[in-house]
C-alpha cells in the first residue's frame, strides 16, 4: 500500500484539478486577453499521459478528481480521457469524477460524461442576459450554453452554477440567476474575481465585487442560514430558507482558507501548482515522460507536495493589487 500524499503542514492531499487544455471557445474578459497566445500541442501531455499522471495521484490517494482549462470539452478526445477514468471510479479508488467547463460543449457530450461516471458538473455562467453574455464572453452565445445545462440536467447530473460576481455587471442579475438556478433544482456559487495574469485593458479593480456586499444584498429578500459545510476549499455555504437552495461563497480574497486545503493543481503541460496564489511549481512532465515506470513521476509528485506552502498573498486592501499573479486562470484552470 502506498503512503498517502501528506504536506509539510499536516493536510492530506486528496484532491486533484487537471488542466487538460489551455485553448477555449469562449475569451472571457477576466480570464483571457482577446488574443492569448496557445501553447504548441506538442507541449501538453497527450491523453496517454494525462491518464498516466491521475492514475499516479489516485494510487497515493487522490479522490476527487476536477477536470478543468481552458475548456476541457474543446480538447480532442476528451471522452476517451473520462471514459478511461471510469476504472477507478468502479473499483472505488476515486470517489468523484467531476468537471467545469462554460457548458458550450454539454448539449454534445451531457450523456457520455454521465456514462462515464460523472455525476455532478459545474458551469461556468455570469449573466442571463444574452447581449452582455456576449459582451463578458466576447466569442460565447448564451443559447447554446442554456442547451448544454439544459442537456446536464436531462443526462441526470448534478449542476452548480459558478457566477464570478462583477461590479456593475450582474449586481442587478442577482436575485433572477438565484430564482432561476432554485426553479431548476441547480446549486449555485459565486466566486470574487482574482488577480490572475494579464488580461489586457480590463481594469480589474473595477471589477470587483465583494461577496460581503452581495450576501447582504441577497439577505434583503431572502432569509439565510449558514452552513458548517466545508469542502477543504474557499466556499462557505448558506442556504436560502424560502427555496431550501445551497448557495456557496468563494472568497479567496478575503478569506483564509489555506489551514484546510487539500488540493493541487496540474496544467497542462504537466506542471504541479501546489497552491493557486503563489508562483511554486514543479515538473511532473520530464519525470513521466523519462520512464515507462511509474517510480521516477511518484517520487517527483512526493518532493512537490512536500514543498507545498502554507497559503497565499492575495490582497486588494491596499487598492493595488498585492500578491497578483502572472499566470492567467485558463493555465490552472482555477
Ligand atoms: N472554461 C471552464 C469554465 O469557464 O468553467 C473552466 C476553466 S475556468 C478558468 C474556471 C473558472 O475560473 C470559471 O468559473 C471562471 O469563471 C473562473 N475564472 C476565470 N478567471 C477568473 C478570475 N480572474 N477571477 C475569478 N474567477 C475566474
Ligand atoms: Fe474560457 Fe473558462 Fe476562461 Fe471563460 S473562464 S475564457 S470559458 S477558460
Amino acid at each position: 500500500m502506498n503512503a498517502p500524499l501528506i504536506d509539510p503542514f499536516q493536510r492530506a492531499i486528496t484532491y486533484l484539478r487537471l488542466s487538460v487544455t489551455d485553448r477555449c471557445d469562449f475569451r472571457c474578459v477576466y480570464c483571457m486577453s482577446e488574443n492569448m497566445q496557445f501553447l504548441p500541442k506538442k507541449e501538453l501531455l497527450t491523453l496517454e499521459e494525462l491518464d498516466r499522471m491521475c492514475s499516479a495521484f489516485i494510487r497515493l490517494g487522490v479522490e476527487k478528481l476536477r477536470i478543468t482549462g481552458g475548456e476541457p470539452l474543446v480538447r480532442r478526445g476528451i471522452m476517451t480521457f473520462f471514459d478511461g477514468m471510469a476504472r477507478h471510479l468502479e473499483s472505488g479508488a476515486l470517489k468523484e469524477l467531476t468537471l467545469t467547463t462554460n457548458g458550450s460543449q454539454l448539449e454534445k457530450y451531457a450523456d457520455a460524461l454521465y456514462a462515464a461516471g460523472v455525476r455532478r458538473v459545474n458551469i461556468s455562467l455570469d449573466t442571463l442576459d444574452e447581449d452582455k453574455f456576449a459582451e463578458i464572453t466576447r466569442w460565447g452565445r448564451l443559447p447554446q450554453v442554456l442547451r448544454g445545462v439544459e442537456a446536464a440536467l436531462k443526462a441526470g447530473l448534478r449542476v452548480k452554477i459558478n457566477v464570478v460576481a462583477l461590479k456593475g455587471f450582474n449586481e442587478s442579475e442577482l436575485f433572477d440567476i438565484a430564482v432561476w438556478c432554485a426553479e431548476h433544482d441547480m446549486d449555485l456559487t459565486f466566486i470574487e474575481v482574482m488577480p490572475m495574469g494579464d488580461i489586457g485593458n480590463e481594469n480589474r479593480l473595477g471589477q470587483y465585487w465583494s461577496l460581503k456586499d452581495l450576501r447582504a444584498t441577497l439577505a434583503e429578500q431572502f432569509e439565510l442560514t449558514d452552513l458548517a459545510e466545508r469542502s477543504g476549499g474557499p466556499a462557505r455555504y448558506v442556504r436560502i430558507e424560502e427555496t431550501g437552495q445551497k448557495i456557496g461563497f468563494i472568497t479567496p480574497l478575503t478569506h483564509n482558507f489555506c489551514e484546510s486545503c487539500n488540493r493541487v493543481r496540474i496544467t497542462c503541460t504537466g506542471e504541479i501548482y501546489t497552491c493557486l496564489g503563489q508562483e511554486g511549481k514543479s515538473d511532473l512532465r520530464e519525470p513521466l515522460r523519462a520512464s515507462e515506470a511509474d517510480a521516477p513521476l511518484e517520487e517527483a509528485i512526493r518532493a512537490a507536495i512536500g514543498l507545498k506552502p502554507k497559503g497565499h498573498d492575495f490582497d486588494y486592501s491596499r487598492q493595488e493589487l498585492g500578491g497578483q499573479m502572472s499566470r492567467h486562470m485558463s493555465h490552472t484552470g482555477g
